[in-house]
């Protein structure tokens, strides 16, 4: 019998692998199809630890408040990422020039520093900026913005690297990595589990569950309900420009994210809606990136000379609450969640982590039993 089987091939999956096989666990990984092909390779490569604005200005304080124990996590999956790139000896881009919330009006400049006191409340490091300190900060966003807010922790990684990093390292400590195959059914048996895949019946004795978005599909089987909805989402990439933005750029006004990779490409975000036919097949809108573009060249009007490459749809998973699933469900020890909805790049390697300390026995760092699934928010 397997000790530890992983389902899922993303971030949350290699990385869980990872910290499991670091310490001696026997673990096999088992994925659909390839690695990193869903949210972790698709991704916009934000390095988040801010409340994102968007969701704070559409459900207020209160939603913040219960958001906000995760800014802990965040933080210390910022850290792991820094510590990451040395301990897999791998460029894994992690670049942290800090985030820049930047706001329009005197309105969103007033929600800006609302959300900055609860973030503050939370340990996390955020200066409010007057309209000359941001023109100090970051001539390059326009003259037309009030001011902002800036978090020096933000920043960026690169998607492509990270989750094939985790893998091949967990490969090397004695993980297996099983590609292509999928998990139909799960039983719980006297002593763990049997996981029916296309490849044949699977014996564990304990779950990790990091299929992102098809997270809620996988509990189901073993009669676990989540809370958990997938959303089309696109990311955009431009032609490599020379030297523009120079931090991870959000917009007080409507769902933005913006910033440059090494080689000069603009990445353009934030959520915007992608396109899922009746058959499940994803494309990328065109009124999404219209309108994802339109706010891009508003913040920063260099972005304007910039010329696109590719717009890319892929499912996120995504929590109503944005708060993470992390750990046993009441009902069924063993099987354990490795969730983390909308943020799951930046904090895919934390959650894993978490989930791997808890599976060893071993203290966390932080103490997340408030994300068990089935625990309310307080
Ligand atoms: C367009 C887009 C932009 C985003 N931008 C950012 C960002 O900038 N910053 C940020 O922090 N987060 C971002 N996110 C969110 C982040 O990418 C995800 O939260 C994270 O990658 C989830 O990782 P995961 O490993 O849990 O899931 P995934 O990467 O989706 O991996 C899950 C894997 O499980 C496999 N699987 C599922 N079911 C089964 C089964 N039954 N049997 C076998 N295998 C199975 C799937 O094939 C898949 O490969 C973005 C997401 C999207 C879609």
């Amino acid at each position: 019998m397997i000790d530890v089987v992983v389902v899922g091939g993303g971030l949350a999956g290699a990385a869980s692998a990872y910290f499991l096989a670091e310490e001696g666990v026997g673990v096999t990984l088992l994925e659909r199809g390839d690695l990193n092909t869903k949210a972790s390779g698709s991704n916009a490569g934000s390095i988040h630890a801010q409340i994102p604005h968007a969701p704070f200005v559409e459900n207020g304080e209160d939603w913040a408040r219960g958001f906000a124990p995760t800014i802990p996590i965040m933080m210390e999956g910022i850290a792991l990422w820094r510590a990451m790139e040395a301990e897999l000896g791998v460029d894994l881009g992690v670049a942290t020039p800090g985030g820049l919330l930047v706001a329009e009006t005197p309105a969103q400049m007033r929600a800006v520093v609302r959300k900055a006191e609860i973030e503050r409340a939370h340990g996390l490091p955020v200066e409010i900026l007057s309209r000359e300190d941001l023109r100090r900060l970051a001539p390059y966003v326009s003259p037309a913005m009030e001011g902002g807010a800036f978090c020096p922790i933000e920043g960026k990684a690169n998607p492509l690297a990270a989750t094939p990093a985790f893998a091949a390292a967990a490969e090397r400590l004695g993980a297996r990595i099983r590609r292509f195959v999928e998990v139909r059914a799960i039983t719980a048996e006297r002593v763990g589990f049997t996981l029916e895949t296309n490849a044949g019946p699977i014996r564990a004795r304990r779950i990790v569950n990091a299929a992102g978005a098809e997270a809620a599909a996988l509990a189901a089987m073993a009669g676990v309900a989540l809370p958990l909805e997938a959303h089309p989402i696109q990311v955009t990439v431009t032609e490599p420009v020379a030297p523009l933005v120079k931090h991870l750029l959000y917009f007080a006004g409507e769902k933005l994210t913006l910033k440059q990779t090494p080689l000069g490409a603009l990445l353009v975000g934030g959520g915007w809606p992608a396109r899922r036919d009746a058959t499940g097949r994803l494309s990328a809108s065109p009124e999404s990136l219209a309108a994802n573009l339109a706010l891009a060249t508003r913040v920063v009007p260099g972005v304007a000379d910039a010329r696109v490459v590719r717009t890319w749809p892929a499912l996120v998973n995504g929590t109503a609450d944005w708060r993470p699933i992390l750990g046993e469900p009441p009902g069924v020890p063993g099987f354990y969640m490795a969730i983390f909805p909308w943020m799951g790049f930046t904090a895919g390697p934390v959650a894993a982590r978490l989930v791997a300390d808890m599976i060893l026995g071993r203290e966390s760092a932080i103490d997340v039993a408030a994300f068990a699934p089935g625990a309310k928010a307080a």
